[in-house]
């Protein structure tokens, strides 16, 4: 097999575990839509990636369309990147279990997730398999490099890992992906807990969490009472002064500049809120409207969802059929 010719792919999941966040956005969302056109991008929504909690079926669903719909509202997809539902694409699962039957017990059982939570009762099988249905989500697309920041990293090295035993055992299938370390790009924190990321799985009445979907007046208000410091001087200090340089590095990251030469220009904290606020808006706004546009109209909506998942299906087909014929499942 010749692997030189494998173009070089940008591939990314979001799992629905939540409304997405200004840190989804600016974290991931809008670097992937920056990257389009440089690259060949696959960017899906990881709905089985959910289910390996308890969840409620009905939210489910509705996350993983509006999720779906704010990649498409935030600009990807069309003629520029792949946008897809990972259940829309049997093959997922199917490679899955094929590295299912690759993997060893005693390294899965070694996976973080796992060991911090499988030991509860009722605890789903599928909390100790989805490093193979990642590892699959992965291999498919024949990526290259995988950037990952520091918690993803020990999936990637499973990734490889099966790869390698794959090919060895098997003859060679896969491209082994090498494990590069994301760019630096912004860490949105909570509003109300500075220390902490903004996170799409805290509740969804989180007053810290500035979701992709607030309308202007919710934006406004959670950050109005964002935490701040008493001294009341605006200054870049990540250190000393964490909830005061988040809004500075969210109003840094949305009008491209850099956080600390920003900082001189507001006088007190409440101008510096209302100018966050606004570009916040700015940024939301529009991308909002469109998803609720799509949601509007769920027909044109699955009509592009299936339009992706074709064209990934058709890319991930080559792999899945290598993969089989390897294993001998004819
Ligand atoms: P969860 O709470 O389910 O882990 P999350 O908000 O942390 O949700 P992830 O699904 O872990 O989101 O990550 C999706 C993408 O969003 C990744 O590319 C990640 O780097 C990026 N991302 C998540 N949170 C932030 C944040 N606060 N700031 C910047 N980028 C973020
Ligand atoms: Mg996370």
């Amino acid at each position: 097999m010749n692997t030189a010719a494998t173009r070089e792919r940008d591939l990314s999941g979001i799992t629905p575990s939540g409304h997405l966040t200004l840190g989804n956005h600016l974290g991931a969302l809008r670097r992937f839509v920056q990257r389009q056109g440089r690259r060949e991008g696959f960017y899906f929504i990881a709905d089985l990636h959910a289910l390996t909690m308890p969840h409620d079926p009905v939210r489910h669903r509705l996350l993983t369309l509006s999720t779906g719909a704010l990649f498409l509202a935030a600009g990807l997809g069309a003629d520029r990147s792949v946008v897809f539902v990972q259940s829309h694409v049997p093959a997922h699962v199917e490679m899955a279990y094929l590295l299912e039957c690759t993997a060893h017990v005693g390294e899965l059982s070694r996976m973080i997730q796992f060991k911090e939570k499988g030991g509860r009762p009722g605890t789903r099988a599928s909390l100790f398999t989805y490093p193979c249905l990642m590892a699959a989500d992965i291999l498919l697309y024949e990526a290259r490099s995988v950037p990952v920041g520091g918690d993803q990293s020990q999936h990637v090295e499973l990734t490889r890992d099966l790869a390698e035993r794959f090919n060895v055992t098997y003859g060679e299938t896969f491209v082994v992906p090498e494990l590069v370390p994301a760019a630096l790009a912004a860490r949105v924190a909570d509003l109300q807990h500075p220390a902490r990321k903004m996170s799409k799985s805290a509740p969804d009445d989180a007053a810290g969490v500035l979701r992709m979907l607030d309308s202007p007046d919710v934006i406004a208000s959670k950050i109005r009472r964002a935490v701040t410091d008493s001294d009341g001087e605006v200054r870049y200090d990540p250190e000393t002064k964490p909830g005061v340089s988040n809004l500075l590095e969210i109003r840094a990251a949305l009008v491209g500049s850099d956080p600390a030469g920003l900082a001189p220009r507001f006088r007190g904290y409440g101008p510096l809120k209302a100018s966050v606020t606004d570009a916040v808006i700015a940024e939301l706004g529009p991308i909002r409207r469109r998803h609720d546009e799509l949601m509007a109209d769920p027909a044109e909506l699955v009509r592009l969802l299936d339009a992706g998942a074709e064209r990934a299906h058709s890319a991930a087909a080559t792999v899945l059929t290598r993969a089989r014929k390897a294993m001998g499942v004819a």
